[in-house]
């Protein structure tokens, strides 16, 4: 059975098992007739963007190949989602259920004059992990699920020292503790609630095994989001390996869980440096055992199986990468030539831009500023600096609580956007006195520079929603004259000689993912898109994908976000024949051309 008509299957399948009769989106993959009784030809290739990695599918009416354009052509879409930078900072200590802070506020002076190794180092509970950034870019700044619910910080030992072994006797895995699989299973099983388009793939899966042979080695964050993800894959067929893309994200009872599963993951949080490669390596490198297809998030996988096994990739059938980093690092390859296996870009999927970075952000800013300081937002003057995704969705939840928002920018169509939804848009230099937090989320350098660190009044919070440590210059704080207090985790008081305090959080890394936890349901999307993605590569016939950077099709979006639309009792409208006409629209979709902005 073609994976086309196992995908129509799933959805035929989703749509039955979901409450609302109301939504019958078609399988994105499907082969049928249209209304005219037209056999439509089977999805193809779909747009490479080899060239432009952070662009929007360049696609125009009239351009030949891709089959979004025409309006009949049916093409299989997914989207994607991902998340998450969790736990950057080193975490000594965590977020308890009820979202207060689990260890109490710890006071560490920090004197940079002669003790600036020691900030970067600075020891924790956790043993071997170091605060640099020394692993890798996205090791420590792509986001993830953040909190781990359990602090295994009592037990000093590595995971890497000690003999385990599941309940069944299997010992092919290492995290910290499998004594906590119990907890991490409940974790499990309430992401699962949040995700129904994942368990819905997994009923499917009952019948077929769309992925029965794909052997997977995965490289994300470990949390309760991955594992419903992972055991869907396994539902599906594939066989999976694991490590985690973020030495601070895993959720060490979840893997315990999952361990306990029988899945073979590497992974603990508060990973060294050393620790993290040797996990990769050890989901890589078994006796008898080589993948099929790559999930990663970040590009370390990818990158470590180019350096050491690249032989690998003579069995490898593609690579499913969601994050900024990995594509950009995907289309280096394939523009030095260098790409050996097709690749789906997941990143640029539209229901991960449209919903995880505006949603995500809208839904956990709040979130990590209340677990950290407490502050009241009604009333509180922030700048929000940039207005794209991520600044809407900040801007979005602190106009809602009362807070008085102003907003910089640098494009003047994404400024004129925060002008009519209601915001001043200043410079930072004409407000930056009187506010009482600062958020960048620009993607950008140097947004808030010593200078604006130094006329920022007593108290102001600082943080950052970007994805990189580079927002704020941090390093320009790291100065003789300036105390930093640590006052709580991620919380740091910036003290000048006269006394003005900062509060800058999460160090300047990303601060939801830092300090609060994000939407399960917005990962659910993503991890969709993951799933729909590893099955299209897995089982595309010889000759769709060529060693190159692909999109999911816009249909497979499409149906991504169909299958979370039962979970809102949403009633969705189908075109009439006429109207289907009219606007020269398979009633099926695609609905918009591909290059509709949302
Ligand atoms: P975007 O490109 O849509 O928005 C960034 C905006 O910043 C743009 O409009 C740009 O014009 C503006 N900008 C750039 N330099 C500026 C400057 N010096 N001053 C003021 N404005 C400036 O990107 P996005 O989707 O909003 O993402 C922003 C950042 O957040 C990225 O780094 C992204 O990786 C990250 N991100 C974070 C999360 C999270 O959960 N925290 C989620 C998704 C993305």
């Amino acid at each position: 059975m073609s994976v086309q008509v196992l995908a129509a299957e799933m959805a035929e399948v989703e749509l039955k098992d979901v409450p609302s009769k109301e939504l019958t989106p078609e399988s994105p993959l499907t082969t049928k007739a249209d209304d005219k009784g037209i056999v439509e030809s089977e999805p193809k290739a779909v747009v490479p963007l080899a060239t432009t990695p952070t662009m929007e599918p360049i696609v125009k009416p009239g351009d030949p190949s891709p089959g979004f354009l025409t309006p009949n052509t049916k093409m299989p879409q997914a989207s994607a989602m991902k998340r998450t930078d969790p736990q950057q900072n080193g975490g000594e200590a965590f977020v308890n259920r009820d979202g207060t802070v689990a260890e109490a506020p710890r006071l560490k002076k920090i004197q940079f004059a002669d003790q600036k190794q020691e900030f970067n180092k600075r020891p924790t509970k956790i043993g071997r992990r170091s605060l640099s950034r020394s692993i890798s870019q996205s090791s420590t700044d792509s986001y993830g699920s953040a909190a781990s619910y359990t602090d295994s910080s009592d037990d000093e030992t590595s995971p890497r020292d000690k003999q385990q072994k599941n309940s069944k006797g299997n010992g092919d895995f290492c995290i910290k503790n499998i004594k906590q699989a119990d907890f991490g299973r409940r974790e499990i099983e309430i992401a699962e609630q949040e995700m129904p388009a994942l368990m819905a793939l997994r009923k499917r899966a009952q019948g077929e095994k769309p992925l029965a042979g794909a052997k997977v080695v995965g490289c994300t964050h470990i949390t309760a989001q991955t594992a419903v993800l992972m055991e869907t894959l396994s539902a599906l067929g594939a066989q999976c390996r694991w490590a985690a893309c973020n030495i601070y994200s895993t959720q060490n009872e979840v893997a315990a869980a999952l361990a306990e599963g029988g899945f073979s993951v590497f992974a603990w949080k508060g990973e060294s440096e050393d620790d993290f490669w040797w996990c990769i390596d050890r989901c890589v490198n078994l006796e008898g055992w080589q993948p099929n297809m790559i999930l990663d998030d970040g590009g370390d996988l990818t990158h470590w199986i180019y350096k050491k096994y690249p032989n690998m990739f003579k069995k490898i059938k593609g690579i499913v990468e969601e994050s900024v980093t990995g594509v950009h690092r995907l289309y280096q390859l394939s523009k030095a030539g260098k790409l050996c296996v097709p690749a789906m870009n997941v990143n640029d999927s539209v229901t991960k831009q449209k919903f995880d970075n505006l949603y995500c952000c809208r839904e956990s800013i709040l979130d990590g500023l209340k677990r950290t300081t407490d502050v009241m937002f009604g009333g509180k003057q922030v700048v929000v600096c940039g207005y794209g995704e991520v600044g809407k969705g900040c801007c979005a939840a602190l106009k809602a609580m009362g807070s008085i928002v102003y907003v910089t920018e640098i494009d003047p169509i994404c400024a004129l956007q925060a002008c009519m939804d209601g915001f001043r848009l200043v410079k930072l230099n004409e407000v930056i006195r009187q506010v009482d937090i600062v958020i960048t989320c620009t993607g950008n350098k140097n947004v808030v520079v010593r200078e604006y660190l130094d006329r920022m009044k007593n108290g102001c919070i600082v943080c950052n929603m970007g994805h990189s440590n580079t927002e704020i210059d941090v390093a320009s704080l790291r100065t003789p004259e300036l105390t930093w207090e640590r006052v709580r985790s991620q919380v740091d008081h910036v003290i000048w000689p006269d006394g003005k305090r900062i509060v800058l959080l999460a160090e300047g890394r990303l601060l939801n993912l830092s300090c609060s936890t994000v939407p399960t349901f917005v990962l659910s999307i993503t991890a969709t898109t993951q799933a729909l993605a590893l099955i299209e590569l897995y089982n595309a016939p010889e000759g769709r994908y060529k060693q190159d950077v692909y999109l999911l099709p816009k249909k497979m979006d499409e149906y991504v976000a169909s299958l979370h639309l039962p979970t809102f009792d949403a009633h969705l409208t189908e075109l009439s024949d006429e109207q289907a006409k009219y606007l020269g629209l398979n009633k099926n979709g695609p609905f918009k051309p591909n290059y509709y902005r949302y």
